[in-house]
């Protein structure tokens, strides 16, 4: 039976293709990081070679979704001037430019004054305050400082990401308060790293990036080697271990976060909204808990003639944006081929958007989002949905486990309790079973109706 899988996209958040040990061959580096299924590719900045970089990767119309930072690194704090600063202005014209930075403090090889590397990151805070750009950062052994900084000059509204992340708890908590993000790269699959990995492991999903900081810090598996954008896949296997997902889910996850910090615009790669009949239906992710034998993504990549595979999550805006006119349509309904309380944030600022205009909001879901973010999703989007259709599928355990395949143990219980609490928050609860897949349904319109809600066969 083919299983439905995937391709989205995965993103170096913080490179240095720039550097010279990439002279020789970026475009068979860059063909590696394309095969291995990285897309986007956004250069640290901060290299003396960043104009070769402009003028041969960034301005190349053929090799797509690559942007660049430019900033300053503290190692060469002491060369700023202001000649340098004008040319960071003007390079952050090119359409390709995504952030100031990286820029900060580095108190371990302390290669510029440390004075002067305050005065230069102040310069650098000031400067994505002006161009309302995030600002990229460098902090090593130095965090006290660098937040003190940043509580002087204020955060840059577009906001901050911690490249390389190095800190401990008590960082990392001050890094959320200021709305921050945090970037991780090889240093999290080093054997020794037990205190990084503590500490990632409770980064929430959506603040956390992947970076190689490539040309430095490789893997483990290829530790000693020249880095490159391709070896994030061993990053991302390491996460995805921590957090108890899918790989792919952690391509889709640190992807999302990267296009929303650098506000990155890219084809979704597969149709968000489609509309079959009066209904408009919305496709906002393609993860999700169960692999269900009978999936319709194990068989197609899309249906109406429209094509749902997505390598790119959509945005609440993006969503909204494609949804037009709320009141055209009968329903609107939060489907697609996935599981879209998996996005419960999303899916409670659009059902919200589409209920203060007059449209009608069902949520198809496996009741099952509760085990993969440990928060009621049901609940928590309850107040803008009208229906929930909850894919019930079997009448016990044992045939839901056979032929829905969930990545969670006690997922049939937890499927009975979301119908249950959807109940107890006064929604319409419809349930479905899928004749097909082979479950002995005898029975279920009994269980059903003794549930208290109405009953779908599909
Ligand atoms: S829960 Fe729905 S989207 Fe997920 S595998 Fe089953 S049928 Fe497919």
């Amino acid at each position: 039976m083919p299983e439905f899988k995937t391709e989205p996209y995965i993103t170096d958040s913080h490179h240095h293709l720039s550097h010279q040990d990439f002279s020789s061959d970026i475009e068979e580096v860059i063909g590696r990081a394309r095969e291995a299924g990285v897309e986007i590719l956004i250069e640290g900045g901060g290299e003396v070679a960043l104009p070769y970089y402009l003028k041969n990767c960034l301005s190349d119309p053929y090799l797509r979704n690559m942007y660049f930072c430019a900033g300053l690194h503290p190692h060469d704090a002491m060369n700023f001037s202001d000649s340098i600063l004008d040319k960071l202005r003007s390079l952050a014209t090119h359409k390709r430019f995504a952030g100031v930075g990286e820029c900060g403090l580095d108190y371990h090889y302390d290669n510029s004054p440390r004075d002067v590397q305050k005065r230069v990151f102040r310069k650098h805070i000031e400067l994505a305050s002006e161009l309302k750009k995030p600002l990229a950062i460098h902090a090593r052994k130095s965090y006290r400082d660098v937040f003190g900084i940043l509580e002087d000059e204020g955060v840059p509204e577009a906001g901050v990401l911690f490249h390389c992340f190095s800190g401990g708890d008590e960082d990392l908590a001050r890094i959320l308060e200021m709305d921050g993000y945090i970037s991780i790269g090889g240093v999290l699959t080093f054997p020794n790293a037990v205190r990084t990995r503590e500490v990632i492991s409770s980064v929430p999903r959506e603040r956390l990036l992947i970076e190689t900081d490539a040309p430095y810090l490789a893997p483990q598996n290829v530790r000693g080697k020249r880095n490159e954008p391709s070896y994030i896949r061993y990053v991302a296997d390491e996460l995805a271990n921590l957090w108890g997902l899918p790989v792919e889910d952690v391509y889709f996850i640190t992807t999302y976060n990267a296009r929303v910090f650098f506000n990155i615009d890219i084809d979704h790669g597969g149709d968000i909204v489609y509309k079959l009949g009066d209904r408009l239906y919305l496709n906002v992710t393609n993860r999700c808990t169960n692999r269900c034998s009978f999936c319709i993504r194990n068989f197609r990549d899309g249906l109406g003639g429209y094509y749902l595979k997505l390598r790119v999550e959509p945005t609440p805006d993006e969503v909204i944006k494609a949804i037009g006119i709320p009141g055209e349509y009968e329903e609107i309904v939060f489907c697609g081929y996935g599981e879209p309380l998996i996005r419960y944030d999303l899916v409670r600022e659009v059902a919200r958007y589409i209920k203060e205009r007059g449209g009608r909001v069902r949520v198809n879901t496996n009741g099952i989002a509760r085990l993969y973010h440990g928060v009621d999703a049901i609940e928590y989007v309850s107040n803008y949905v009208d229906v929930f259709s909850i894919s019930l599928n079997a009448t016990n355990g044992e045939e839901y486990n056979r032929i829905c395949r969930p990545l969670y143990k006690g997922a049939y219980k937890e499927v009975l309790k979301s119908i249950e609490r959807a109940k107890s928050l006064n929604k319409e609860v419809r349930v479905s079973f899928v004749e097909s897949s082979g479950a002995d349904l005898t029975g279920a319109a009994d269980m059903a109706e003794a549930l208290g809600v109405s009953v779908r066969f599909r």
